[in-house]
């Protein structure tokens, strides 16, 4: 699983960079590596645009998981000095990723470069994404009973369970955006209504049974410690390209 990142525009990257002249950019070699907006092929156009707009790119990293706290905090550390002539972080990563370097504190302005759509298989296959549903992470997934559909980004009406009362109507076509099929008839031909409607009684029912799972391991804080340094200096030897090329 990966997150879908896709770039914010050049206006609002550059807005948010206004009274900057010195820069420094993060890049994730993970999830954002595998949409070209992050790892090193992000980060060298992202360097390509800022200088053009004139800014001077003062350091430019890529990093083995920005939403990593420990990795980010070994990050920041290892970096601390060519960071320091910088009056901004531009951050290649998703939401989790721009959130954890500003909970992180690099002591300069974070400016997140790209948006966060939701999460996608991790293939170089563009058909695949074209014909695969984006999950937006409503917290009560269906996709067992959906054919692997997700009908939260298929129905502008979000219906978890079922279609909506026009759907009859349209000869297939969604009521609503008339420009597309209803997702439903697909969801129809490929899932399981019957567990479907089950599985709606059975949360409207209101049992649940809250699983606690096992029991949380953290190594100690020397540990996390080195194993974030280990992630960030891994980073350098380019593990992320290496992740690129098997997608
Ligand atoms: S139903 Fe759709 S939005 Fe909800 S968790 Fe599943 S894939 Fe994500
Ligand atoms: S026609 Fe289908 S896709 Fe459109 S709103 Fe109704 S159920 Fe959703």
């Amino acid at each position: 699983m990966s997150l879908i990142t896709t770039w914010k525009s050049a206006e609002e990257i550059r807005f948010s960079l206004q009274d900057v002249g010195m820069v420094g950019i993060v890049s994730c070699d993970i999830c954002a590596n595998f949409f070209d907006t992050g790892g090193t092929r992000g980060m060298r156009y992202m360097a390509g645009l800022l200088e053009e707009w004139g800014k001077t790119v003062v350091v430019q990293k890529c990093i083995l998981g920005c939403c990593s706290e420990e990795i980010i905090r070994q990050a920041l550390r290892i970096y601390r000095k060519p960071l320091a002539g910088c009056e901004a972080l531009v951050v290649l990563s998703c939401s989790a990723g721009v959130q954890n370097v500003m909970a992180c504190d690099p002591g300069m302005k974070v400016v997140g470069a790209l948006d966060t759509l939701g999460t996608a298989v991790i293939t170089g296959r563009r058909d695949r994404h074209e014909a695969s549903s984006i999950c937006s992470f409503c917290g009560q997934c269906v996709l067992a009973y959906t054919g692997g559909i997700c009908p939260v980004d298929g129905c502008p009406e979000g219906r978890l369970y079922g279609p909506c009362e026009g759907y009859d109507d349209a000869g297939g076509m969604c009521v609503l955006d008339t420009g597309r099929r209803c997702v439903w008839k697909e969801i129809e031909a490929r899932g399981d209504a019957a567990d479907l409607r089950a599985i709606e009684r059975l949360r409207r029912d209101g049992n649940r049974t809250e699983l606690r799972g096992p029991s949380a391991r953290t190594a100690p804080p020397f540990a996390r410690k080195m194993l974030g340094w280990v992630a960030v200096r891994l980073s350098q030897v380019r593990l992320g390209t290496f992740f690129g090329w098997i997608r």
